[in-house]
């Protein structure tokens, strides 16, 4: 770490506990540079850091952007393009970083702090001194290449977006909201006709002047040495301080000490054209400036404001536009943190003959309720449920905290006063709970229902569409002819001996200089198990809990497991087999699933509506969903989960047996739900990866499998069967659902899980007694039944198969190649293969550098799935998918045979990577606390397995991952052994070559 003899030159400006969380945190300054750091210490397996720079800029040259790609092309000390990323992978990190319209962010995640400790003078030497070469520029931003079409990583994305729907609104608000010279009314991305224009020039000097110490905040989350940090720092800056500006410089603070954004003075309603073939749907941007983000008390109550109008299905904008009038598929609100919060409201999928009058609408709901009394329960309800989330993320989630940091660094006060007001939720708790209702009216009238506004028409057209097209043609074929035979080589030339400059090899000695740190830092948290009921048959666990658990229900047959956290709340899991669902009842849970918590439910005599029953949901709730249980060990059960305050464990079992039983299949509710699950089936068909996996799941998985059954492709045709049965026969569709409870609702499908504080939980088993209440217990437990018993022939025999889906709506390709592995964690083969593909998959290492860094694909990427036994290779958003798989299968042959050889270094790396998916997985005490249970009881695994893991992973040597490859991943390229999926934009010829490559003819499988 460098001599620890001088004193850090850093001042404590605070440091606090906020008393609804263990955290605490800690604000320094550079005394030397004005560096601005805040610590946030908690318990973690993983540490994450947020490196953020203030970037204001008054053009869309997007400068900003173009930095956020080439910082990783090296710094002055490490002059190597993937160097970062390929010491990152060795300890134990990932980098990753965003570009937003106020501020660019870098971010570090790491399993240790000796993996942080070691990695982190390296990542600021290249925030701070990138070496933002020519040749960087030229193929990271912009260029032509050697047949005249404009390329570059930057230029490809913007040319992604530029012309979406999002995209186009969102920049009309821009220029709508703010005049010329307010940052915010730039798009910091870049246009693509400035990108084509803009000079390396003008990014480095957009470097020098924003990306300053001064102007930066260090955050940090996660188990932190704050005096070894503070030394590298101190080293840090010493080491910089010849290459940047004078820290005594004068430097106007962006944003605070620019132009500020006037208000608005008048509405404007303007419609937006926006690409798109189908014209049947468009949608609504609405925009308000409101109070400054640094008033505490003003942006607390829009955030209760928000939930009070369009937080949930009962809200007031959902509940009139979304249930009653169905004018729009869905109101969602965001607000953008500035000196004016900048509100915005979407209405999706509003008929496009009827946008106008939807707007108008949206303000006639909000002027009417105005004029009314507000419901001030339901407004008590939002700050108290706003409170509970808070204090809910604050403990589940490490970074819950940075993006109120990120805009205090931003828009706060320096004196550190605005970030202490995290250290209470008195504004909740005390101040807006007294708020009387005029108080309530008039912050809804001056920021939202009174107040001038933006309001953007986003109106779909195919003319545009065609423009589009047609004009780009254009612009190429006067580029082209412009350059001539000799502009095209010279451009071609140009390209060549950029890319050289940039590909130089990392000298070994470089990269070996840096050791792999050791695991010892890493702390994997510990979770112990109780049970009770017939999850005892399994195992009593001898522990403390165990006796809590023993002491309260011992005669309850209910099979039980307990996950003891340190918590606040309760995480409430109920676990249904699907195993006995007959056949043709499958198809219906899309539409169980959605309408799951929106139906009235019948209580005694009464029946309360789902409006209702949404607003007590939200009350008694912090988060409540029903999908497959996935993350809990099985794909092929179904999951609902509650997440309570631990006094509510009560209320969460009592929810779920209602939910379960007493709802009411009411037919206008399941005729509501079903079309807007119609609604959402184009959209998902359009996507080419969606319908990749969609096809997938079609071809591989049995009928049984509700993986299949809850597919777009299933979706698709049953929606629309059910749509007409709705309308000549409800009472049938009503009979099947009844059907489906009936089958899905019984004693001997369930399985709980419970994660929360045993020592605080009440009643813990015995709660679960009225619940059983009119069951038949008498039967034993369902088998679960996975995957694997799912599948279909062609699952379980790989090798016949090719698919080619053409779609309209993509202009790239997707592919799969999908074959036969493992099908048990104990197969001797698992520890070499995770190596092989961790080896293959870096960020940097061969596929990457094969595929992505020619160009042939977005990436590719080798996957197992132990729980249906597949082996995947998977090509995303490639302009050839039959190139980028014929290069990841010659990238795989050279190793295999040894025409190729391993790296060392990267297999080092390798396992490392092993390594941080096992943190990741267990990020938080509750994620390991699911970790286990999945670990012991799905899966049936020992309590040691991840430790003996680890030990194999690391014995496994370059002969055991070439006999991987040989034996296991290279069928994925094998004729006979594989099936190949694609999904391609019509009319890319060469991917149909894929499959006669592969010796198969393609099924031509659009519908
Ligand atoms: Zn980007």
């Amino acid at each position: 770490m460098g001599s620890l003899s001088s004193e850090p030159r850093f001042r404590t400006i605070q440091k606090f506990q906020p008393n609804y969380t263990p955290h605490t945190v800690t604000q320094y300054e550079s005394q030397r540079t004005g560096m601005r750091v805040v610590v946030v210490d908690q318990q973690s397996t993983k540490l994450h850091g947020f490196f953020v720079l203030a970037t204001e800029i008054h053009d869309d040259s997007g400068a900003p952007h173009t930095l956020e790609h080439l910082l990783f092309m090296g710094s002055k000390s490490y002059k190597y393009k993937g160097f970062l990323d390929k010491l990152a992978t060795r300890a134990y990190s990932n980098t990753n970083a965003w570009t937003a319209t106020d501020h660019t962010a870098y971010t570090l995640d790491t399993a240790g702090w000796d993996g942080f400790a070691q990695i982190l003078p390296v990542y600021l030497e290249h925030v701070i001194l990138p070496t933002l070469t020519d040749a960087a520029c030229l193929t990271e931003v912009h260029h032509i290449d050697g047949d005249g079409n404009d390329a570059g990583v930057v230029y490809s994305e913007m040319q992604g977006v530029q012309n979406t729907a999002s995209e186009l609104m969102e920049l009309c608000t821009k220029r709508l909201l703010y005049p010329e010279g307010v940052g915010f009314r730039y798009e910091t991305g870049g246009m693509m006709e400035q990108l084509r224009v803009l000079t390396a020039d003008r990014i480095r000097d957009f470097h020098r002047e924003m990306y300053q110490p001064k102007n930066m905040c260090v955050a940090l989350f996660g188990e932190i040495n704050h005096e070894q940090l503070l030394h590298i720092l101190d080293e840090f800056e010493s080491s910089i301080l010849p290459d940047i500006p004078s820290p005594d410089k004068p430097f106007s603070r962006p944003w605070i000490e620019s132009k500020q954004a006037p208000r608005l003075e008048k509405s404007i309603v303007q419609k937006v054209e926006f690409p798109e073939e189908d014209e049947s749907f468009g949608q609504i941007e609405i925009r308000f400036l409101g109070p400054n983000c640094a008033d505490n008390i003003a942006a607390s109550a829009l955030n209760v404001v928000l939930l009070y109008l369009a937080g949930s299905s009962a809200a007031l904008l959902d509940n009139v536009l979304v249930e009653t009038e169905q004018v729009a598929s869905g109101v969602y609100y965001q607000i953008d943190s500035r000196p004016k919060i900048e509100i915005g409201f979407s209405l999706t999928s509003v008929e496009t003959g009827r946008l106008t009058a939807v707007e108008k609408r949206f303000f006639e709901v909000l002027n009417d309720a105005m004029s009314k009394d507000l419901d001030m329960g339901f407004m008590q309800d939002c700050i108290d449920r706003q409170v509970r989330i808070y204090k809910f993320s604050a403990e589940s989630s490490l970074t819950s905290f940075a993006d109120y940091i990120i805009a205090d660094y931003l828009f706060g006060k320096r004196d550190g006063s605005t970030l202490q007001e995290l250290a209470t939720l008195e504004a909740y708790t005390e101040t807006l709970s007294s708020w009387t209702q005029e108080q309530w009216k008039d912050f809804i009238k001056t920021y939202i229902s009174d107040a001038p506004h933006i309001s953007i028409l986003g109106v779909p057209s195919r003319r545009l569409s065609e423009k589009l097209k047609a004009d780009e043609a254009a612009r190429i074929e006067k580029q082209k002819e412009h350059l001539g035979a000799d502009g095209l080589k010279r451009k071609f030339d140009e390209l060549e001996t950029a890319k050289a400059e940039n590909d130089r090899a990392i000298p070994s000695e470089v990269l070996g200089k840096f050791k792999v740190p050791s695991t010892e830092s890493i702390h994997f948290p510990h979770t112990s198990s109780a049970r009770a009921g017939s999850a005892l048959k399994i195992g009593k666990p001898q522990n403390r809990y165990q006796e809590i658990v023993d002491s309260d229900g011992k005669n309850l047959p209910l099979f039980v497991d307990f996950e003891h956290i340190t918590s606040n709340f309760a995480r409430v899991n109920l676990i249904i087999s699907t195993e006995t669902l007959p056949l043709e009842l499958r198809p219906l849970l899309s539409i169980y699933f959605e309408a799951f918590f929106a139906l009235p439910i019948k209580r005694g005599s009464e029946t309360i509506s789902f409006e209702q029953v949404v607003v007590e949901l939200e009350r008694d709730t912090v988060g409540y969903i029903i999908e497959s249980a996935a993350n809990l060990g099985n794909v092929e059960c179904l999951r609902i989960t509650f997440q309570v305050e631990i006094e509510r464990y009560q209320t969460a079992i009592k929810w779920i047996k209602e939910l379960l039983w007493s709802s009411v299949f009411d037919v206008e509710r399941l005729k509501a739900v079903n079309s807007r699950l119609l609604a959402d089936v184009p959209d998902d068909k359009r996507d080419g990866s969606n319908m990749l996996t969609a096809v997938h799941l079609m071809v591989h998985l049995a009928p049984k499998s509700i993986g299949r059954a809850r597919s777009i492709l299933v979706k698709a045709l049953y929606l629309r069967r059910i749509k007409q049965l709705l309308k000549t026969e409800p009472q049938k569709v009503v009979q099947q659902f009844e059907n489906l409870r009936k089958s899905l609702c019984r004693y001997e499908n369930f399985r709980v899980l419970v994660i929360a504080d045993l020592e605080k939980l009440k009643e813990p088993a015995s709660s679960w007694t009225s619940f059983l209440d009119g069951l038949d217990t008498s039967k034993p437990l369902t088998p679960l039944s996975g995957r694997l018993e799912r599948l279909s022939e062609a699952g379980k025999h790989p090798g016949k198969l090719a698919y080619v889906v053409p779609m309209a709506t993509i202009d790239s390709s997707f592919a799969n190649a999908i074959a036969r592995g493992p099908t048990s964690h104990s197969d001797p083969r698992v520890p070499a293969l995770m190596v092989a593909m961790a080896y293959f998959n870096a960020v940097e290492g061969p596929l990457w550098v094969a595929v992505r860094g020619t160009g042939l694909a977005y990436g590719t990427n080798m996957s197992y799935d132990i729980d249906s036994g597949f082996i995947h290779l998977d090509v995303y958003r490639s302009p050839d998918a039959y190139k980028a798989f014929d290069a990841s299968r010659t990238i795989v042959k050279g190793h295999l045979d040894g025409s190729i050889q391993f790296n060392p270094l990267m297999l080092e790396g390798a396992i490392s990577s092993i390594v941080v998916s096992f943190a990741n997985e267990q990020s938080t005490v509750a994620s390991a606390a699911g970790a286990s249970f999945v670990r012991s009881i799905m899966e049936n695994l020992p309590d040691d397995y991840m430790e003996a893991m680890l030990k194999k992973v690391r014995e496994i040597k370059v002969e055991d991952v070439r006999e991987s490859l040989r034996s296991l991943v290279f069928d994925m390229f094998t004729p006979g052994k594989a099936d190949i999926l694609v999904t391609c934009a019509t009319g890319l010829k060469d991917v149909s070559m894929l499959s006669s490559r592969h010796g198969m003819t393609a099924n031509d499988c659009r519908r």
